[in-house]
């Protein structure tokens, strides 16, 4: 009996062995399809990428942001970031997908509450004006595109809001405010943009009140594997584009991101990835622009704008190579 038994043991082992190395040589085979596909797409796109006058990164990310939001806004509304689709989860608009990212994070981060909050990157102030109406806070936001700023001014004037927030052209590598004005220091998807992770870290924690609460959602690549010094050259090459297309630095990990918040002095370190909840996103955009509205728009908004939307397959092959990474980090400043 106890051989038959080990010998099943052994055969079941061998069996799950066998399918691990299956599954193993697979997800290889996939990961290998997925690159391959990434770098065709890439090669195609790359001469395109390369039409056209390429600006300095913060006029660039100025115009690109003047050129495009309109547009956006037309399209997909108040916010400029990803959607939150869990698996499993009910049918939902990319608008309340939207609307559930905010949600999420701030329960994740644990935020029940806030007076005054800053909004570092702000698009047209879509989580401002969230923000704002579930806590009844104020908020002031910050941008590099005087069209978002205007706009983000107007629309919370429209919905009489405009007593509570205020949004500006500023540098979120220095910013116009004082040490500790804010007890929510908010960052909903321009931390990629971000030359300098380390300053933009300093200032976040600079401006976060104590006791205060720090929040990054942001694009970041894979953490890299121990002995690991950098991307792969097929890694590499595939975020050159990305950052050609929508005026980015150098991308950086979580890990990295970990290292600058303690370096601060944060506390209550939190991180996650989500980018298993984000996937659906990339393929709604690129439907999304597929539309006779999405492509006249696109035509109309011009050059820049095309570009992004050309590169928006490439997110989308990122994100199934697992060099792209959805992620969040939260801090407290302590007291
Ligand atoms: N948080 C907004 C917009 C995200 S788009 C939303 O979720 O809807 C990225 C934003 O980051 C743009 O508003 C862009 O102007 C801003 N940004 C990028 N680099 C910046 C910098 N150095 N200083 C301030 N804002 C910056």
């Amino acid at each position: 009996m106890a051989c038959t038994c080990s010998s099943t043991a052994a055969i079941a082992d061998r069996q799950a062995l066998a399918t691990r190395r299956g599954a193993r040589s697979s997800s290889r085979h996939q990961q290998r399809r997925v690159a391959v596909r990434a770098g065709l797409v890439e090669t195609l796109i790359k001469p395109v990428l390369q039409i056209g006058e390429r600006l300095p990164l913060k006029e660039g990310i100025a115009s690109f942001y003047d050129e495009s939001s309109q547009l956006w806004e037309s399209m997909w509304g108040d916010h400029m970031h990803h959607g939150y689709y869990p698996k499993g989860g009910a049918p939902k608009s990319n608008q309340q997908a939207q609307i559930d990212m905010i949600e999420e994070t701030l329960k994740w981060a644990g935020v029940t509450g806030a007076t005054k909050m800053v909004d570092v990157g702000c698009g047209i102030g879509g989580s401002s004006r969230h923000i704002s109406r579930k806590f009844g806070c104020e908020s002031r936001g910050i941008t590099l595109s005087p069209f978002q700023a205007a706009r983000a001014n107007e629309l919370a004037a429209a919905q009489g809001l405009g007593d509570k927030l205020q949004f500006q052209v500023a540098d979120a590598l220095q910013q116009p405010f004082g040490d500790g004005e804010f007890d929510l220091v908010w960052s909903m998807e321009s931390g990629e943009h971000m030359p300098d992770k380390q300053q933009f870290v300093r200032e976040l924690a600079r401006v976060c009140a104590p006791g205060g609460r720090i929040i990054i959602v942001t694009w970041c690549h894979r953490v890299l594997a121990p002995g690991e010094a950098v991307l792969k050259p097929e890694e590499q090459s595939l975020l050159e584009r990305i950052c050609e297309a929508y005026y980015l630095p150098a991308w950086c990990s979580i890990a990295d991101y970990e290292r600058l918040f303690r370096e601060q002095g944060l506390t209550d370190i939190k991180t996650a990835d989500w980018s298993e909840e984000v996937a659906p996103f990339w393929g709604e955009v690129i439907k999304s622009a597929f539309t006779a509205e999405g492509i006249s728009g696109l035509l109309k908004a011009g050059w820049t704008t095309i570009k992004g939307a050309l590169v928006m397959p490439l997110m989308a092959e990122g994100f199934r190579m697992g060099l792209v990474k959805f992620v969040l980090i939260t801090g407290r400043r302590p007291e």
